[in-house]
């Protein structure tokens, strides 16, 4: 409820720095992800910044000429980064989801235009395209065909393209994708699309202000921007290696016949003549102010200097993976992404995580293949000795502890990520998010889910008889296995 009296203000700051003890602990670095942090000046200068325009409104670029010439210098500045020429054309959005879902949308639209005859319009994507990409499928009707990739976890370009149909309006990959940091081969997707017609949407959120600085430090990398003809429209975060305010994203496309259809207009609403570029109404002024000052702030030499020091701590931890028993890096990641998987049968990754966690990182879980993900930053430099210090000893600890993957949250991952039916951990999530989601909000207990009585029914099946589902399913893989091998095959 609300207070009936307004408290005091001085109690609630107080009450506020509180909450935040039992949060991710992102200021030592031991958060792989979600927090991009440039140092503390920078951090202060994007405060100012932001504030400055905390209360503006970006919905109306006639009331606010400042939002709009700023919203406007930060796609010109990202266009020319990714290559882009004097047609390009973009707007800033909210965030990385934001910019595909608005990337989707206008190629269904402008495919409504131009290919009249399409009613069930379908994007080709990697399996390893982020999961924004479902989300748009989801979300407008465009049905997501998702291709296997290579054992390099890069696009398979035949896949690809024989996956291209008469109803494909977009074919999507990533630069890096996020799962595992590998780059997509844009170039020859380039190659294909033009053949086919279709539009090429490249994820580049992780990778727009990652690897533009990458490549200009020497390093080998294949093109993937706009200098790839293909390539029709791009979307790059300036919230994550932009090193902005969050709430802060591009899209950009190669010209205004593609950007035309992301537009919104309405004439008849009573409340007035509507036209809107993205999907929000109010667009907060703090997020385009502070996206404008981090780009001129830092500037080429800033992001050279950032990405220096990050790449340094990506070799650190590739080397040090490599030297560690057990596990190795997943595929060849490019940039400032990196996973790690086992490469032990006996060593549960999960159950590494969950050591990990108790030594008091944060740790992204991943699953086909079961690998923990990291997103370096360069203010992880200083912890990566220690961390790796940390993998070593929970490897060589998991590695005699087996019993380990059987308890805590590992069990509760090892079973998601394997039961076979999909639907069925669909539904349970979605009960977790009614938990999430109802009442008080209360966070549900992860590791004990399915133990209480008002868990649900799946829920509860999935707690008890979740191991033995997963020993039958054990027994019929390695049943498979044995036939195949028996037939001269290999599995998969
Ligand atoms: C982060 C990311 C997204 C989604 O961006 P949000 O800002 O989290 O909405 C999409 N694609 C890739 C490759 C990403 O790294």
């Amino acid at each position: 409820m609300i207070p009936e009296k307004g408290r005091d203000k001085k109690d609630l700051l107080v009450e506020m720095q509180a909450m935040r003890e039992g949060d991710a602990n992102w200021q030592d670095a031991r958060t792989w992800s979600m927090v991009y942090y440039a140092g503390e000046q920078h951090h202060d200068f994007l405060k100012q910044s932001h504030n400055l325009f905390f209360a503006e409104n970006g919905l109306n670029p006639i009331a606010f000429k400042s939002l709009k010439r700023m919203e406007a210098e930060v796609v010109r500045m990202t266009a020319s980064m990714l290559h882009g020429d004097e047609k390009t054309v973009g707007t800033m959005t909210s965030g990385g989801t934001e910019s595909v879902l608005l990337a989707v949308k206008a190629a269904r639209d402008r495919a409504r235009r131009h290919k009249p005859w399409i009613r069930r319009p379908e994007m080709v994507v990697p399996r390893t395209i982020h999961v924004a990409f479902g989300k748009a499928a989801h979300y407008f009707g465009v049905k997501a065909r998702y291709v296997d990739v290579g054992p390099d976890q890069r696009a398979d370009v035949g896949a690809m393209r024989k996956a291209i149909g008469r109803n494909t309006v977009l074919v999507a990959a990533s630069a890096p994708q996020y799962p595992h940091g590998v780059v997509d081969p844009i170039e020859e997707l380039g190659a294909v699309c033009e053949l086919a017609k279709v539009p090429l949407h490249v994820d580049a959120c992780f990778g727009g202000f990652a690897l533009p600085w990458i490549e200009r430090l020497g390093r080998p990398l294949p093109v993937w921007d706009f200098r790839v003809d293909g390539v029709t429209s791009i979307s790059a975060d300036v919230h994550k290696y932009g090193y902005a305010a969050k709430g802060a994203s591009v899209v950009v496309y190669r010209d205004m016949s593609y950007l035309r259809h992301q537009f919104f207009v309405s004439t008849d609403w009573p409340g007035g003549i509507y036209a809107s570029p993205s999907m929000p109404g109010t667009r907060p002024g703090g997020s385009i102010a502070a996206a404008w000052a981090a780009m001129n702030a830092l500037g080429c030499d800033g992001y050279l200097r950032l990405m220096r020091t990050t790449l340094e701590a990506v070799d650190a931890l590739k080397a040090g993976i490599a030297e560690i028993d057990g596990i190795e890096v997943v595929g060849e990641p490019q940039a400032t992404v990196v996973a790690y998987q086992s490469t032990d049968a006996t060593l549960d990754i999960y159950a590494v995580a969950d050591r990990l966690e108790a030594k008091g990182w944060t740790v992204d879980r991943q699953q086909a293949p079961a690998c923990i993900h990291l997103t370096v930053n360069a203010h992880n430099l200083p912890v990566v000795e220690s961390y790796l210090a940390d993998l070593a000893e929970a490897v060589t600890w998991c590695r005699s502890h087996p019993e380990a993957s059987a308890s805590g949250n590992a069990a509760m991952y090892g079973m998601m990520a394997k039961i076979p039916f999909r639907g069925l951990v669909k539904l349970s999530v979605g009960k977790i998010m009614e938990a999430m989601y109802s009442g008080d909000g209360e966070m549900p207990d992860l590791a004990n889910l399915g133990a209480g009585e008002d868990d649900g029914l799946i829920l509860q099946a999935i707690h008890k008889y979740g191991d033995q589902a997963m020993a039958l399913l054990d027994r019929v893989q390695a049943g498979r296995s044995a036939i195949a091998a028996r037939l001269g095959r290999g599995t998969r």
